[in-house]
């Protein structure tokens, strides 16, 4: 692949370019979709002006500071997420762990397996990579409201950077179908949290003709400055790995704009001779949503929207808005699809709960992919392998409760609550069982 498609000239403005039709707009441009053939659009920027480890040595002098829009973990790389002058709207977010732990390692049978921990952001998940970038877009180009259409992290992430920033939000949500964690967080973040009588389509439409009609600015996961500051997932770890890539990544799948904003952050990385070896992407998808799972297995040569069913809301996706932007990074890294029951969710949710780590339902996706990649032989023993964790165990508390207290039959690693007489008799009991 020849840089000079991946990249602008050095100092040139962002630019942002059609997927379908090849038609190239001005950064200023806000209509998430190609104005001409309605196509999806991808951020095209300047290629940077320092080179190789120059540019390695830049980034890496900016972990320590703590003062600045480059303190975040998305603006630390803002030459390959949004270069230019102008304000910043950054919490700052980012700059999360990647973490080793053997029991989490020893259950997925992969010795070096690592987590990268995206529910440690201001708001408990990886969108708020995406969203200091899509809401600094919005003020950059004199945004006087944001909108979203989403169920869950995404409408916590778009209320806190639209607080931040002093612009109103919009967040639409359909009636009765919202996690408790995340609704909680859209109403004590302040955006207008309109509760739409339907489904998440009518949500979605409303959304689309709100923005074109009322001139809201539009922040859905087709947005494509949200997949700019989504890519620096895979900088940011790749930085903390040394600049060595790991054999795979891995990460749970549902509207398939992770899995697409991976896939750029690694074909620039290697168009820019930052990395020599592409990992393979994993995208794990839940066996109730799994539609490009189902497509994987014939190389791709259906698309069958689902009917979405999983306990992991955040990938109950049955028609993945990204889908041709995914399909390419899954070729291009040589990498797989695959699906994972409910069960194995739950079960690799509890190892990873259980580890003092915690994460939400979908995240442990990534895990149960692991797994079940590694009993398949597709993964090896010795591979290195980098699973991502995209959001904190608080997001989901009913269903942790559920899981622990009420289900039947009770799961196999069921913490059950224990009543006790008030009594240190009692609490020396408890003590005493194996
Ligand atoms: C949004 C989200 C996903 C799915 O990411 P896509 O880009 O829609 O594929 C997975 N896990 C969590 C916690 C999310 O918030
Ligand atoms: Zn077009």
């Amino acid at each position: 692949m020849s840089r000079d498609a991946l990249f602008g000239a050095e100092n040139a403005p962002s630019i942002q370019r059609c997927e379908s039709c090849g038609a190239e707009w001005p950064f200023t441009l806000t209509a998430n979709s190609c104005p001409t053939c309605d196509g999806l659009l991808e951020v095209i920027h300047p290629h940077p002006t320092l080179h190789g480890a120059a540019l390695l040595s830049r980034f890496g002098s900016r972990c320590c500071t703590h003062q600045g829009s480059e303190a975040s973990g998305v603006w630390r790389f803002r030459e390959l997420v949004m270069p230019g002058e102008g304000a910043v709207v950054s919490h700052p977010e980012g700059n999360t762990p990647l973490m080793h732990r053997a029991s989490i390692a020893e259950y997925a049978g992969v010795a070096s397996l690592m987590l990268k921990h995206e529910g440690r952001n201001p708001t408990g998940s990886f969108k708020d990579r995406g969203m200091t970038a899509a809401v600094t877009h919005a003020v950059r180009t004199g945004a006087t409201a944001v909108a979203c259409a989403s169920t869950g992290n995404t409408s916590a992430s778009l209320a806190a950077y639209a607080a931040q920033a002093g612009l109103p939000a919009l967040v639409f949500m359909p009636e009765g179908k919202v996690a408790l964690g995340k609704i909680a967080q859209a109403l004590a973040y302040g955006a207008r949290t309109l509760i739409v009588k339907g489904d998440f389509d009518d949500c979605l439409r409303l959304a689309r003709e709100s923005s074109r009609e009322l001139g809201v600015y539009l922040a859905n996961s087709i947005n494509p400055w949200r997949v700019e500051g989504q890519k620096t997932i895979v900088f940011e770890m790749l930085q903390q790995l040394g600049w060595q890539a790991p054999d795979w990544i891995v990460l749970p799948a549902g509207n398939l704009g992770n899995t697409s904003a991976f896939g750029k952050a690694l074909r620039e990385l290697h168009a820019l001779g930052l990395i020599t070896k592409m990992p393979r992407v994993l995208s794990v998808q839940a066996m109730g949503a799994a539609p490009f799972a189902h497509a994987f297995e014939t190389g791709f040569t259906t698309h069958v929207p689902v009917r979405a069913a999983t306990v992991a809301t955040a990938i109950r996706i049955g028609d993945p808005a990204s889908w041709d932007r995914a399909v390419r990074v899954i070729r291009e890294t040589n990498g797989a699809v695959l699906a994972v029951n409910d069960d194995a969710i739950l079960d690799a949710k509890a190892v990873i709960d259980a580890a003092g780590v915690g994460c939400e339902p979908a995240s442990a996706a990534s895990v149960a992919g692991v797994r079940a990649a590694r009993a398949s032989g597709l993964i090896g023993a010795n591979d290195s392998v980098v699973a991502v964790l995209t959001g904190h165990v608080l997001k989901d508390p009913e269903l942790v409760v559920q899981y622990h207290e009420q289900m039947r039959p009770v799961p196999p690693r069921a913490n059950t609550p224990i009543p006790i007489d008030a009594t240190v008799a009692a609490v020396a009991r408890v003590l005493q069982r194996p």
